[in-house]
């Protein structure tokens, strides 16, 4: 397995874990790009967003959502982020999204 997000499904490689259920993970980015940035991911791998059926993403978004209450964004507001291939500035090919929080955000983005 040479998917760096399925090996930390798998367990093989350690991750800060802020929630998990049947079909999704999430845990804190290893390089935060804000005071709260978790990565939200699907267990099963998706290479994007374009490959993903309507309930995974559905799926990914109503955890952010409830990460963003249980963390204490959902007040004063975060953002979500699905970067996309190559210059959308993909780096990890298996569907993630970011939820970012904790300082005001800037636009356009980079
Ligand atoms: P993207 O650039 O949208 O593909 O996002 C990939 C994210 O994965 C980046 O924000 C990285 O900091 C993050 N990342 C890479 N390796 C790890 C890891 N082992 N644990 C947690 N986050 C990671």
């Amino acid at each position: 397995m040479n998917c760096l997000f399925c090996r930390i499904i798998a367990g093989e490689i350690p991750s800060s874990k802020v929630y998990e259920d049947e079909y999704v993970l999430a845990f804190r980015d290893i390089d935060p790009q804000a005071p709260t940035h978790i990565l939200i991911i699907p267990k099963t791998h998706y290479d994007s967003v374009m490959d993903a059926p309507p309930e995974v993403v559905g799926r990914l978004t109503e955890t952010a959502k409830k990460l963003a209450v249980s963390e204490g964004l959902a007040e004063k507001g975060f953002r979500i982020v699905v970067n996309t291939g190559d210059e959308g500035g993909q780096s990890v090919k298996h569907l993630h999204m970011h939820l970012l929080g904790g300082r005001s955000m800037q636009w356009p983005p980079g």
